[in-house]
């Protein structure tokens, strides 16, 4: 166990802590708690521990879960005790409506400061002209700014959702499909990922969209920037990157800026790859096109920004620019190209058969003739987190679809490189190959648990 920082109090016994229990939905039984495991290093949560002992003992189960366990969710990370602190912090308690140095209350002087730290600093690290760092989330960040490039009735075109798009490019069942027209590209080629970008273009032209959006939650593979800034120029549009899932990645130098092939604008969550707290941020090339965002972030969309989180994303760029997160951003894409070719090494099929960034898509209907549910509750089991999703074209629902989506983020923040991919990697084939023997799975979750305990999670551990 590591050196504590100062907002840890040591060993703390855990005897208030809940039992953890199996797999929501699972038939199993609840799983008991290892005895001989080490005890963990606890922040200290007194004033909770008094005023609410229900919430606190739902943390001490949360702390232990994130401990034990191993945490595959693509889109999930851990953050520094440092930003983990300022998360909370009396930054909570200041109202900050307006821009540094524009405010509509007073008493501004500190917020400003923490504001004017993380702009400054996403700008040089993503190398954009203009940073607005108030929206609350990835989707608050992208309605805003479809509202500051388009009027209603106005035609964007992004990325088929099966195929890897997000929710807020325009799924049916989200508002703003009410609001603007979305037209979608695909894969080419599903066996290489390789998008179409001829069809792209054809589209574009026909359908003259005000927005050519490039971004992903459900894609391995890198999109070629340059072609669709082309096309982008050729019809009229403003290029758009949502590069929620691979920001880190990118800051990191580990994957292609899109400003560098003359992108207009990225929209980003901070608490994916980028391991902030959780947010978004609007960043464009341009100052000018930087002011309409303001003005539809803050007065047009949102009220006051979350100052503790704007402060805990100054932090988290200020740490996003040391030479660790260079190192930290290439191990994750090695972590999740050396686990990818594990799985295909023992017969697993991966949608477009591999990755380029950290995440992976497993068919699990051809790999193992189970369903994506089915192989999450199994995962979850023994300590295994990830997410059923949809596969390309995905004849089933999405509720039950035909595939699991992974990814390498969490784990590499934990320290763990490519012998501990092959090692996860066996952990799960393993399950797959007992899944009938409920005894077998429980002496495999606590094979796992006790690997887990070696890698020290911080915010829990350091
Ligand atoms: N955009 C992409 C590509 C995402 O993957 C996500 C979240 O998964 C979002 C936007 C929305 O982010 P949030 O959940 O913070 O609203």
């Amino acid at each position: 166990m590591q050196a504590h920082s100062l907002c840890y109090s040591g060993s703390a016994n855990m005897t208030s802590t809940p039992t953890v229990t199996a797999a929501r939905g699972s038939t199993r039984k609840p799983l008991p708690r290892s005895t001989s495991l080490p005890p963990p290093a606890m922040p200290i949560y007194t004033a909770l521990q008094a005023a609410d002992p229900d919430v606190y003992n739902a943390l001490m189960g949360e702390m232990q879960r994130q401990r034990e366990g191993v945490e595959l969710i693509a889109s999930e990370n851990y953050i520094s005790c440092a930003v983990l602190e300022t998360m909370g912090t009396v930054f909570n308690n200041k109202y900050s409506e307006g821009y540094p140095s524009k405010r509509y209350y007073g008493g501004q002087q500190f917020t400003d400061i923490v504001e004017s730290l993380a702009i400054e600093r996403a700008k040089k690290l993503f190398k954009a002209g203009h940073a607005n760092v108030q929206p609350h989330a990835g989707a608050p960040a992208n309605i805003a700014t479809y509202f500051a490039l388009m009027e209603p009735g106005d035609t964007i075109m992004g990325m088929d959702l099966s195929h890897g798009g997000h929710l807020t490019h325009g799924h049916p069942v989200t508002y703003i499909t009410k609001i603007f027209k979305f037209v979608r590209y695909k894969m080419k080629d599903v066996e290489t990922g390789e998008i179409d970008y001829d069809e792209m273009r054809e589209i574009a032209r026909r359908e003259k969209p005000k927005v050519l959006m490039g971004g992903f939650s459900a894609y391995p593979r890198e999109l070629n920037y340059a072609k669709m800034q082309a096309i982008a120029k050729e019809v009229g549009a403003v290029s758009i990157m949502d590069m929620a899932h691979i920001a880190g990645l990118i800051a990191g130098g580990a994957l292609r800026n899109p400003f560098d092939d003359g992108f207009d604008l990225c929209l980003t969550t901070t608490h994916k790859t980028l391991r902030g707290p959780r947010g978004g941020m609007i960043l464009t090339r341009e100052e000018e096109l930087g002011k309409k965002i303001d003005k539809q972030v803050f007065p047009g969309f949102q009220g006051g920004p979350i100052m503790q989180m704007v402060a805990a994303k100054a932090v988290a760029f200020g740490e996003a620019m040391k030479p660790e997160f260079k190192v930290y951003a290439h191990q994750i894409i090695k972590n999740a190209k050396h686990m990818a070719q594990y799985f295909m090494d023992h017969g697993v099929k991966l949608i477009t058969n591999g990755t380029d960034n950290h995440m992976m898509l497993i068919d699990c209907i051809t790999s193992w003739n189970m369903s994506g549910k089915e192989v999450e509750h199994l995962f979850d089991s023994i300590g295994i987190t990830l997410n059923k999703n949809m596969i390309a074209d995905d004849p089933r629902k999405p509720m039950d679809p035909s595939g699991v989506r992974l990814g390498t983020p969490a784990i590499t923040t934990r320290g763990m490189k490519e012998p501990e991919m092959e090692k996860l990697a066996g952990f799960m084939l393993k399950a797959i190959e007992i899944r009938a023997d409920e005894t077998a799975l429980r002496k495999l979750h606590e094979e796992v648990k006790e690997f887990c305990l070696r890698y020290p999670v911080p915010g829990i551990d350091k």
